[in-house]
């Protein structure tokens, strides 16, 4: 084991495995609640042509929820594995450490904010990006 801990000040590996941890929990939670409550609502579908457009809006809300969801727990899985690899913390575009600040708030991140917005922006402008390349 060689010591990586010169850059900057140690992180709290733990601390950050229990947040990813709770949240993954905590998604895969509402997951399954919006799951049954999308069972109810189907026993409780009108058959009336005229709510057709409604199922189909409230469909799409729900399957764009669920895909932000599963988004946002492959990020988590994602993160957790960075820890197994200790590049937890690291951006991989720059290599520059995190800052804690950002950490704490997305435990999850996989960038520094600069780099961040800059793929928000190259997204933005309708460039393909493939955010779960691994280094
Ligand atoms: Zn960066």
């Amino acid at each position: 084991m060689n010591t990586n801990n010169k850059n900057g000040p140690k992180l709290k590996l733990s601390t950050y495995r229990q947040l990813l941890e709770r949240k993954a929990e905590e998604v895969r939670g509402s997951m399954s609640a919006q799951k049954a409550a999308q069972v109810v609502a189907r026993l409780d579908v009108p058959s009336d042509e005229g709510d057709l457009s409604q199922q189909h809006h409230e469909e799409w809300i729900f399957l764009n929820r669920n895909t932000l969801d599963m988004k946002l727990l492959r990020e988590i899985s994602d993160a957790l594995r960075r820890l197994e690899n200790r590049t937890y913390g690291v951006c991989p575009e720059c290599e520059a450490p995190i800052s804690t600040k950002r950490l704490d708030a997305v435990p999850w991140a996989r960038y520094c904010v600069t780099c961040q917005e800059r793929i928000s922006d190259r997204l933005a402008h309708g460039e393909e990006v493939d955010e779960y390349q691994e280094a």
